[in-house]
């Protein structure tokens, strides 16, 4: 028998839990899943946009895994936090622990005004209208006409479609209350994406960047000339002397070329769908390229736009100031420039990288392996890639683990670790109380006429893990 511990039940440690359950070198394996929050799935539950429901439907398959009668939920369990319990105490109860605990915090730009109010990391939007407990029903009032998203990633697209997409279309997903009406009343008409290199090096998808154009009721509007800036931009069929573009840039220049062609592109579903009723309500997203941001402006101790530095492409893949600046109006900024890994007491960290160093999974303290801890996902590896990517990462992770197997099960294990964790204070909110969050989920959203809708504080899920929400 070899009892784990898997930290973080987003895809990453969902992902780790299936590795062990599918694998036959140890067929005897309990695995315990834990978890901070008293909910399942991670950034599945909290990061992916509510309008991304296909994605969103990857939780019917962590489901499946957390259900498996070999694995436990165990929410409401922090580790290594001030209120949770250390990766010491946890090493004492599991013959192995895994740590999946992603990348929660938001990359600095280190820019003067970063900090002024109206600018925001884009994790805390997201996570604001993903109904993330730690965020709280109410910080955002979209009084803004003209928002800033700084950054051209997936997360860039995800928060300006936010932004972008009427509050209509959004009473169809479980966001939270406070922010379907914050989006509903929300008086931001223009979106700035902006990116600090070129159209070629964009780090968005290219089924998010279309996304962008068949928004109704928005128009996505690129600069011809600025899209030209980008050498590959103007020979999509390689440069001489240079290596062919990747065909995801390709796919996305060509997008960008469509949309350039057209002069400014309408969003597809305009015509078909509601469009809206008055040329005012007509929203616009701003492609932008070349703009490194140098600083955010302010009026009245508020945000009240961004300077970029203007710059060209240096030849090597990155980008030269030009030496001239230009301001974008902005009441809202939103820095979408990167997640960053977060250190957690006990676990060694390296804050270059913002990652746990390892080898294979293996954690290592002072350079060499140690016994029994594990890493896997954006605290491996760094945050990159798409949800499938932690696939093959929990893979590897899990094959060290099993190659260290034998002496693994040397070690001393709990038998009930529960009943542990309940005896060291911790309040464990296991499956069925999972289960009794999402009926009473389903219960408020049926109240207000939608289907399930979040609950977006920590006082209201535990009530409802307990059977008591209201
Ligand atoms: P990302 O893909 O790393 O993009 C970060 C963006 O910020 C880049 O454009 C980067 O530009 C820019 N940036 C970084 N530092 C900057 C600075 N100081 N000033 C200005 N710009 C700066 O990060 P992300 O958008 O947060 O996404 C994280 C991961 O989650 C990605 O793997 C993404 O694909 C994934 N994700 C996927 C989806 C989806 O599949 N729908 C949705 C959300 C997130 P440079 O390239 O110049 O550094």
């Amino acid at each position: 028998m070899l009892s784990v511990a898997v930290v973080g039940s987003g895809p990453s440690g969902v992902y780790t839990a299936q590795a062990l359950l599918q694998q036959s070198d140890v067929p005897n394996v309990r695995v315990h899943v834990l978890d901070r929050l008293p909910t399942p799935y991670g950034l599945v539950r909290y990061g992916v946009a509510p309008d991304h429901e296909k994605i969103k439907s990857l939780q019917n398959s962590l489901r499946a895994v957390l259900e498996d009668e070999r694995v436990t939920f165990v929410g409401n369990v922090g580790v290594g936090g001030a209120e949770g319990v250390s990766p010491a105490r946890l090493a004492e109860l599991y013959h192995a622990v895994v740590y999946c605990v992603g990348a929660s915090a938001d990359r600095p730009m280190t820019v003067p005004g970063e900090s002024l109010p109206g600018s925001y990391s884009a994790t805390r939007f997201v996570s604001w209208y993903s109904a993330h407990p730690d965020v709280g029903a109410d910080p955002f009032t979209l009084e803004a006409r003209s928002a800033v998203v700084i950054g051209v990633g997936n997360v860039a697209v995800d928060v300006a479609r936010i932004l972008a997409r009427g509050a209509d279309e959004l009473r169809s997903t479980d966001v939270p209350r406070a922010a379907l009406s914050a989006l509903a009343g929300s008086r931001v008409r223009e979106v700035h994406i902006v990116g600090r290199r070129g159209p070629s090096q964009a780090r968005f998808t290219t089924k998010e960047l279309r996304e962008l154009g068949a928004l109704p009721g928005a128009q996505v509007v690129v600069d011809p000339a600025e899209l030209a800036r980008d050498p590959a931009y103007a020979a999509p069929d390689g440069l001489p002397g240079a290596l062919p573009l990747p065909a995801a840039v390709r796919r996305n220049l060509e997008v960008l070329r469509g949309w350039s062609a057209s002069g400014a592109a309408v969003g597809a579903g305009a015509a078909s769908r509601r469009a809206p009723g008055r040329a005012e309500d007509a929203r616009r997203i701003r492609l932008r390229f070349f703009l490194r941001p140098v600083e955010l402006l302010e009026r009245a101790g508020r945000v009240a736009g961004v300077r970029f530095a203007r710059t060209v492409p240096d030849g090597a893949g990155g980008v030269r100031d030009t030496g001239s600046y230009e301001d974008i109006e902005a009441q809202l900024v939103l820095r979408a420039v990167g997640y960053r890994g977060v250190e957690l007491p006990g676990l060694p960290f390296d804050p270059v990288r913002g990652t746990v160093p390892h080898a294979a999974g293996r954690v290592l303290r002072d350079g060499v392996p140690s016994p029994g801890e594990y890493v896997a996902g954006w605290i491996k590896r760094g945050p990159t890639g798409v949800i499938g990517s932690n696939r093959s990462c929990a893979k590897e992770t899990v094959a060290s683990l099993l190659e260290d197997a034998a002496v693994l099960a040397r070690r001393t294990a709990a038998d009930d670790p529960l009943a542990v964790l309940r005896e060291w204070g911790l309040r464990p909110v296991e499956w069925s109380g999972w289960l009794a969050i999402e009926r009473a989920e389903a219960e408020l959203g049926r109240s207000l006429g939608r289907g399930p809708v979040k609950i977006p504080d920590w006082p209201g899920l535990l009530a409802a893990a307990r059977g008591e929400h209201r």
